[in-house]
């Protein structure tokens, strides 16, 4: 479903010290199935958004290959890709409702038939907010306002869906909630979901699979549970993991 293969992002980065500029390079290679749901996790700077990016097409590799759902994307913009993403900040208009924001996930004029309406309310009771559709985000919650913006990702039916750090603005018990929530509609949805945190607890074993990114690679890949085995202890430290 996701194969990174030999993928290379170079980039330049000012060196103040030297007043030059500095090459820097990521480098990835991934395989992920349909339906598995990973989390990224890895110090901050390492890569970990840059990774989804590249995924999201928001950025070009400089070499390598992209293969979504068969077909290498690595020079295919975003909206043509089967991936849909979710920031942290969800970029949720003021002035409009509720159901419209969500219906922007499919059609950027508002005029929506009879059919689409009823989906976007559709996806609405998907994440709960059913009786928020006629509210505008200013009378809603931090979660609430994310659950706004994850049924206009959903709305779009792209089977690939990325989180970056989608909750990490929201309260504990509200972020586990949520993580529970985006679980059910992954199934529900058959998604496979990359999904960067920065919680390095319990949460983790929602995934089936972790990756840690470090330095512009991934450095671990397995299930979460194998961060605590003793091989995988400088992993573990560089995450300041208890065991
Ligand atoms: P993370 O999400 O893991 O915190 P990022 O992927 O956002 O890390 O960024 C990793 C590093 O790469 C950062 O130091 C960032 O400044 C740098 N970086 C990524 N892309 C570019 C670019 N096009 N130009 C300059 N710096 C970049
Ligand atoms: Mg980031």
């Amino acid at each position: 479903m996701i194969t990174l293969n030999k993928v290379i992002y170079r980039y330049s980065m000012a060196d103040s010290e030297k007043s030059a500029n500095l090459e820097e390079v990521m480098h990835f290679n991934l395989e992920i199935a349909k339906g598995e749901r990973v989390v990224v996790v890895g110090p901050s700077g390492a890569g970990k958004s840059t990774l989804l990016n590249l995924i999201a097409g928001f950025i070009q590799p400089t070499s390598g290959e992209i293969i979504l759902n068969h077909q290498n994307m690595a020079n295919i913009p975003p909206g043509k890709r089967p991936v849909s993403m979710l920031f942290q900040e969800n970029n949720l208009f003021e002035h409009l409702t509720v159901a419209q924001n969500v219906a922007l996930g499919i059609k950027p004029s508002l005029k929506l038939s009879r059919e689409e309406k009823q989906e976007v309310i559709d996806i609405l009771s998907k994440v709960g907010l059913e009786k928020e559709v006629k509210r505008y985000p200013h009378q809603l919650s931090g979660g609430q306002k994310q659950r706004i913006a994850l049924a206009r990702s959903l709305i779009q039916h792209r089977p690939i869906l990325l989180l970056d750090e989608p909750f990490s603005a929201l309260d504990q018990a509200l972020r586990f909630e949520m993580l529970d929530l985006v679980n059910h509609i992954c199934e529900a949805f058959s998604l496979t979901l990359m999904m960067v945190s920065h919680y390095l607890d319990a949460s983790l074993q929602q995934f089936n699979r972790c990756i840690v990114i470090n330095d512009g690679t991934v450095i671990f890949n397995d299930e979460p549970a194998a961060l605590y085995q003793p091989a995988n202890q400088t992993v573990a430290e560089l995450l300041r993991l208890k065991g």
